[in-house]
């Protein structure tokens, strides 16, 4: 989408000119998944597909906001609404949510008028490559610029998880908004959820690329299951701290855990804890491994999460099952996995650039036949966090 289309958008949309365009990007996470909410490591990066915003300033106390995406009209509030909208899963809740916590803020009252916003994504919705922390984070940044606001980028992604967690009701982590907002291009973050310490390391590749599959299966519906792993990892974390003194999954190594997962006297828990603790080992070095160009095991590492994804932490269902299972029978194929929350949503596969075409045609192929409607494929850039453009 280039810039012309966007502000002509706007214009059809509000009948006035746009001020300023935005792009906020979705996130892929090469490892280290549902590791964020345990104080353990995640490995993500910002790619190309996002979504775009136009900016136009109000006189009125309105905002008004369009998703090019969505069927309806105009959402209308008013500046100070703060209420949660009662469909928890209404578009508008991620916008009211930063514009509440932004206001509440020492130099909130900055925000002094209201605004038009028009969206449009070149992300899909709901697939796991993290449309909502785009949004979020699309949010902060322009109240951030347009009001001169002193927040900084972490901030912000904070006030995007806590936008989850309490205006849509997923007690998701830092990662999505973490990995939006920090992007930066041809990097992935290494980022520790625990101390939230982070490093930019290149995504050293070589003849080999990130093939993004996208299931085609909404994981809306996800949200409880996503809640279960949540506390069911939060009752093992307490009873490890009975002899522990941690603060977070996410300290222990496997020897460790090994020595005292005895006191996890239930078996659901257990598996949770042990993908927690294994995914977080995983990830450190996998990064380990990038850096020292052995794309081998960084490609096993990657299988590695998926089959711990499937049997302890059980969120990959048959459709993610299918595109990482196809994904590994392909020549000049490294690794592969779901990424995100699971249960639906994304995949990606490190694969030979030379490989790509007939990795698509066969995985897609495989995937039709077992599934029975096609997944998608996208190839997309590491791009910087969320910007002006
Ligand atoms: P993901 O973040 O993986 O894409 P979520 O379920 O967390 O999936 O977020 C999807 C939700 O974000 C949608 O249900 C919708 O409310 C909102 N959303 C995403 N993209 C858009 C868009 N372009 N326009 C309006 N709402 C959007
Ligand atoms: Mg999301």
């Amino acid at each position: 989408m280039n810039k012309e289309e966007l502000l002509k958008a706007y214009k059809d949309t509000f009948g006035e000119e746009g001020k300023d365009v935005f792009f906020s990007p979705g996130r892929i996470n090469v490892i280290g998944e549902h590791t964020d909410y345990n104080g353990g490591h995640v490995f993500p990066a910002a790619i190309s597909l996002g979504v775009y915003g136009v900016y136009g300033p109000r006189e009125d106390n309105k905002i008004r906001l369009y998703s090019g995406n969505v069927d309806g009209d105009i959402v209308e509030f008013d500046l100070d609404d703060s209420s949660v909208e009662k469909d928890d899963r209404f578009w508008t809740n991620y916008f009211k949510g930063m514009l509440t916590y932004l206001k509440q803020r020492e130099d909130g009252n900055k925000i002094n008028h209201g605004f038009n916003l028009y969206i449009k994504a070149t992300l899909p919705s709901g697939s796991g490559l993290s449309s909502s922390a785009a949004i979020e984070m699309l949010m902060g940044i322009i109240l951030k610029d347009e009001f001169d606001l002193d927040v900084d980028r972490p901030t912000l992604a904070r006030l995007g998880q806590r936008t989850e967690n309490e205006f849509v009701g997923l007690n998701s982590g830092i990662m999505d908004q973490f990995a939006c907002i920090m992007g930066k291009k041809d990097s992935a973050i290494f980022l520790d959820c625990n101390t939230m310490e982070y490093e930019y390391k290149p995504l050293k590749l070589g003849d080999y690329e990130i093939i993004i599959m996208s299931t085609n299966k909404a994981h809306t519906l996800a949200d409880s299951a996503y809640n279960d792993r949540v506390a069911e990892c939060g009752d093992a974390l307490k009873k490890l701290q009975t002899k522990l003194d941690i603060k977070a999954l996410g300290e222990l190594d496997e020897d460790t855990f090994d020595e005292y997962s005895y006191l996890i006297n239930d078996e659901t828990e257990l598996k949770r804890a042990r993908h927690a603790v294994s995914e977080n080992q995983r990830t450190i070095r996998a990064t380990k491994a990038m850096e020292a160009n052995d794309l081998e095991k960084l490609g096993r590492l990657i299988d590695a999460s998926h089959v711990s994804l499937h049997y302890d932490y059980e969120v990959t269902g048959k459709e993610l099952d299918t595109l990482a299972e196809s994904s590994w029978k392909q020549p000049g194929v490294l690794g592969a996995r779901m990424i995100g929350g699971g249960f639906g949503g994304s995949a990606i596969a490190i694969v030979r650039k030379d490989k790509a075409e007939e990795f698509k045609k066969n995985v897609g192929k495989a995937y039709r036949d077992a599934i029975g409607y096609d997944a998608s494929f996208y190839d997309a850039e590491i791009v910087d966090g969320t910007k002006r453009i």
